[in-house]
This record gives C-alpha cells, sequence and structure tokens, in this order.
C-alpha cells in the first residue's frame, strides 16, 4: 500500500456523503460526528493504557527486530507467523490455524462477548530490499536478498503490544469484548484478505483496526486514494523446435507473450487516467535455440473503483487472446494471483482514532534518529527533512472525481465487509520511494521502536473506546450501512474457482533462507539487533 497524503477535504453532510464523495470537489471540512465524550474513568483508563504500553517496550524491540531479521516474502513467513503465535499463546490467546487454506494465516482469540474488534497488520517483505538497518546507503545483508523494504515487520506489535494492555484493564474492569488478532499474510502480492472475507473471518466482527507502518501518524474516513486492483497471470502454449534447424516448425509462446506487452502498451493510451498497469514475464523459455513452448507473464491491473478494474481485466484477456492468436499459440489458462477493492474507511472509527493520536502525539526522536533520516534523505537526493515531529491531520478522503489513481492494499476487502480503519505509525523515514531497501534502513532501529509504541497506545485507546461506548460501534455501523454502502456494493474480484497463490515466492525462500539464518536475530544475547550486527547507530556515509 501506499502511504497516502490526504490533501483534498470535502463537503459531507450525512444524507448526501455518499453523492458529495462522487466528486463535488474540495470544500470546507466536515463537522465531527457527535460521539460521546470521555468519561474521567475513560481517561484514566486510557492514561492507565499508554502507561502498561510503555511496559512492553523490550517485547516491541525485541518483536520488531526478530521478524525484521526473518525477512520473509508473501506467503512465506513461516518463521514470522511462529514467533508472533508464540507470543500471543504466551500472553493467552488461542489460536486457530491454517485460515482460508492458507498455511501462514491464522486468527488468534481472547476474552468473550461482544463487542468483536479485528486487529490485523500486514507481515511480508519485499524481493531484493535485504539491507542492513541504521546505515544510511545500500548496504545489503544478503545480496539480492528480501528484506523489510516496506516496514511489515512493525504492525503486529502494534496491535500485540496494545492487545496485551488493553486485556489487563479488561480483566480487571471485567469488560465484555473479544480480541482478534490476524496477519495480513502476502500483503504485497495483494493475495489473502478477499480470502479471509469469503471464508467468514470477520462474520462476527463489530470493527477492524488495522495499522500500517507510515512516515507521520494518522487516520482517514471515507474513499481512500490509490486503487484497487486484480492480478493474473497468462499463460501461453506454443509448440517448441530447434530454433535455427526448424524454426517454422515452431510456435513461440514468448512471442505471444512480448505481442500481449505490446498490445497492452498501445491500449494504454486510451485507458482512463487514474489506470496503473504493469507487468512481468515469469516464464520467457529456457534458452535461445528452443523455440519457447511455454511463457507467461503476470498483470496487476488497477483502477478506482470495482466496475473499472472489471473492465481492465476484459481488456487484458481481449490482448492476450489477440496475442495467442497473431503467434498460432494458445492461450492455456489464466490464473488470479490476487485482489483489492478500492479502499473506504469508516468515519466514527476514523473520527474516535485521530481523538487518540492528538492525546498520544508524535514520539520523541533522539539526535541519532534525526541524523539516520536526514543521511538517507540526502542519500537519495530528496529535502533533508529529517522525521516528521507533528501528528498528520484526520483525512476526509479523495474523491473518485479528483482520484488520479496509485497503490493497493488488499484491506479495501476487509473496508466493505466492516467498518474499518487504519492507523499510519511513525515508524519510517519520509521522502523515501517505497518499496525499496530504503525504506528498510529505520525498520530495526530506535525509529521503528518508537513509531510502534505510539501506534500502540493510539491503538489500545481506541479499543477501549469501542469497548465502553456503545455508540462508537453504532455510529459506525450507521457510516457503514448508510453512507458507505448506499450507492456501493460489495462484490468480490475473486471467483469462486480461484484460491490462494500459496506457492508463489517459495522458490525465492528457498534460496535465500540459508544466507538469512545466519543473521536471524537472537534477543537472549543482544539488547537490539543493531548491537547484534555491530552496526554503529547511525551510520553515514563518509564524505
Ligand atoms: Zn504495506
Amino acid at each position: 500500500m501506499r502511504v497516502v497524503r490526504w490533501v483534498l477535504v470535502l463537503s459531507l453532510i450525512a444524507t448526501a456523503g455518499m453523492l458529495a464523495q462522487r466528486g463535488q470537489g474540495a470544500g470546507p471540512a466536515p463537522a465531527p460526528l457527535n460521539l460521546p465524550a470521555d468519561s474521567p474513568k475513560l481517561t484514566a483508563l486510557k492514561t492507565e493504557a499508554a502507561g502498561e504500553v510503555d511496559k512492553l517496550q523490550e517485547m516491541v524491540q525485541q518483536g520488531v527486530d526478530s521478524i525484521f531479521s526473518y525477512a520473509e516474502l508473501g506467503f512465506q513467513e513461516v518463521e514470522t507467523v511462529r514467533y508472533i503465535k508464540d507470543l500471543l499463546k504466551k500472553n493467552g490467546f488461542t489460536i486457530q490455524e491454517n485460515i482460508a487454506g492458507v498455511p501462514t494465516a491464522f486468527v488468534a482469540s481472547w476474552g468473550s462477548g461482544k463487542p468483536v474488534i479485528a486487529l490485523g497488520s500486514d507481515i511480508d517483505g519485499i524481493p531484493q530490499a535485504s539491507q542492513k538497518p541504521g546505515v544510511a546507503y545500500h548496504d545489503p545483508m544478503v545480496q539480492e536478498g528480501p528484506g523489510h523494504g516496506e516496514g511489515h515487520n512493525s504492525g503486529q506489535m502494534v496491535n500485540i503490544a496494545a492487545a496485551i494492555a488493553i486485556k489487563k484493564i479488561m480483566e480487571r474492569e471485567k469488560m465484555s469484548g473479544t480480541l482478534r488478532i490476524w496477519p495480513g499474510v502476502a500483503e504485497e502480492l495483494v493475495g489473502t484478505k478477499a480470502y479471509f472475507v469469503r471464508a467468514g473471518v470477520f462474520k462476527d466482527v463489530d470493527i477492524a483496526l488495522f495499522t500500517h507502518v507510515g512516515s507521520d501518524m494518522g487516520v482517514s474516513y471515507g474513499e481512500g486514494g490509490g486503487n484497487g486492483l486484480i492480478s493474473v497471470q497468462y499463460n501461453f502454449k506454443g509448440e517448441s523446435a530447434h530454433a535455427a534447424g526448424n524454426p517454422w516448425r515452431g510456435r513461440s509462446a514468448l512471442d505471444a507473450v512480448e505481442l500481449m506487452d505490446v498490445g497492452w502498451n498501445f491500449r494504454r493510451e486510451h485507458l482512463p487516467l487514474s489506470q496503473r498497469s504493469h507487468s512481468v514475464i515469469v516464464d520467457g523459455g529456457a534458452q535461445p535455440n528452443v523455440v519457447p513452448p511455454t511463457a507467461s507473464v503476470w498483470y496487476y491491473f488497477r483502477q478506482t473503483t470495482y466496475d473499472g478494474i472489471m473492465d481492465m481485466w476484459k481488456t487484458g484477456d481481449e490482448v492476450a487472446r489477440g496475442a495467442a492468436m497473431m503467434t498460432g499459440t494458445e492461450l492455456a489458462s489464466t490464473r488470479v494471483l490476487g485482489s483489492a477493492w478500492p479502499q473506504h474507511f469508516n468515519r466514527a472509527i476514523a473520527e474516535t482514532t485521530y481523538a487518540n493520536i492528538q492525546t498520544v502525539g508524535m514520539p520523541t526522536w533522539s539526535e541519532q534518529d534525526l541524523a539516520l533520516a536526514r543521511g538517507i534523505q540526502k542519500e537519495l537526493g530528496q529535502r533533508e527533512t529529517g522525521l516528521s515531529t507533528r501528528a498528520g491531520t484526520l483525512g476526509t478522503g479523495v474523491p473518485l472525481a479528483t482520484n488520479t489513481g496509485g497503490g493497493s492494499d488488499d484491506i479495501g476487502d476487509v473496508s466493505w465487509t466492516v467498518p474499518t480503519v487504519t492507523l499510519r505509525y511513525p515508524s519510517n523515514i519520509p521522502g523515501l520511494p517505497g518499496h525499496n531497501w530504503a525504506n528498510a534502513i529505520s525498520m530495526a532501529t530506535p525509529i521503528a521502536h518508537k513509531g510502534v509504541v505510539a501506534g500502540a497506545k493510539v491503538q489500545a485507546m481506541t479499543m477501549l473506546d469501542i469497548l465502553s461506548k456503545p455508540e462508537v460501534v453504532a455510529a459506525a455501523w450507521d457510516y457503514f450501512k448508510n453512507v458507505q454502502s448506499a450507492a456501493t456494493k460489495y462484490t468480490p474480484l475473486i471467483r469462486p474457482q480461484d484460491t490462494p497463490a500459496i506457492e508463489l515466492n517459495k522458490p525465492t525462500m528457498d534460496k535465500y533462507k540459508a544466507e538469512l539464518k545466519k543473521f536471524y536475530y537472537d534477543p537472549s544475547r543482544y539488547t537490539s539487533y543493531l548491537e547484534q550486527l555491530n552496526i554503529t547507530y547511525p551510520t553515514l556515509r563518509k564524505q
């Protein structure tokens, strides 16, 4: 998911909300919903929860650093979920395994009764993003190996720290409520959340609190910026032959892939401006003197609406069939590898969360934290602004008419199933490219640890609001049913025959795992991962 900067405000009057969001453009910020104020007791419980989170700083540091060191790609997050499940079991959660046929997916539960709060965050890494933490220039631990070049090593610790803090208070206060912790498996492939929805993971959930790393702290409601998407692989079948001796006997499946790419790139000019589409060739043949009998190309088709995504998918299928026809090959099969609905976040929960963001505020950065941030910004030719020191504003959505498209996150599917928000917490550095080694450098340093602690405090306070103020849950569902869903109905992009692409990334992890293992963090011997790696914090390029 890209880190969205919410720059547009729009006038939103309760009943006209959906129409206004359909693109009347910017206007004054809407008046807040009339959510109940905190009682003195709730205020005291929130202060206590923040104190409980502070006591968990060592647990947060160990979790963030351990998961960073595992550096696992989507669907192969084996060590990562072993670590998380062990930690949750130790803290009284019961675990349901193998959710929706995904081996690394689980749901951990604690508590009983209503409300049911689902706490989620992504866990997978980025290919070729291996990077030493705390070092302000490219310095991989494992050449071309995977790494946390987005920061998905941190979000689960936001939720776990918040849940453990709240659990203690719930037990003492005898509060009714169920906490569910679940992982965003293979988010970088937008590979699982639609399947979790289909498997009924959110069936009895009242509120979903999602969290994602950012370089600031913020939350938003309404239509998210960026795009939804369908991820499809096209498999062509030709006929092999000696490429010099009998080329006329062969039919090249690679030719079909190349012509599909050419066709799509011409067609792109005539697609709506908010689209994004990109592809990689995953099978381009074996060697030049064998006419490739098989070839495959993998496409992401992104648009701002469900209908837009479906139109692109249909066009992609047509271009693929045309390429097969031109080359005398066959479009043997297509496979859906992932999907994501465009996002829409809940107003009542966003406003509740935002009030807690203002209470918690940003972490206090050290001179070393700021020096690392300025060092990487200088390295990449960006403005040397250091780290964010002020919490973001409450985002009020990006109207469809002005949404120019961008990244995707399959939390979109959850956001159309139950009232959902995504909390961004400040564990990364502004001005970085995303999906890149540079985004990994802060992710096992005090910047990440402090950002997670701040995020966990916000999450804990918002859980207390949800547990103790039924009006908040009622307002959330009122918005979900009567504003968000008034003009739009959720139809899954995945078809009944589609299944999670759990085989993805296995060959890559098989290739790098032994190398990565040498760098696994051992908290029993080192007080931080930086210490284990013997890295001076920060390490800046010598002038
Ligand atoms: Zn992400």
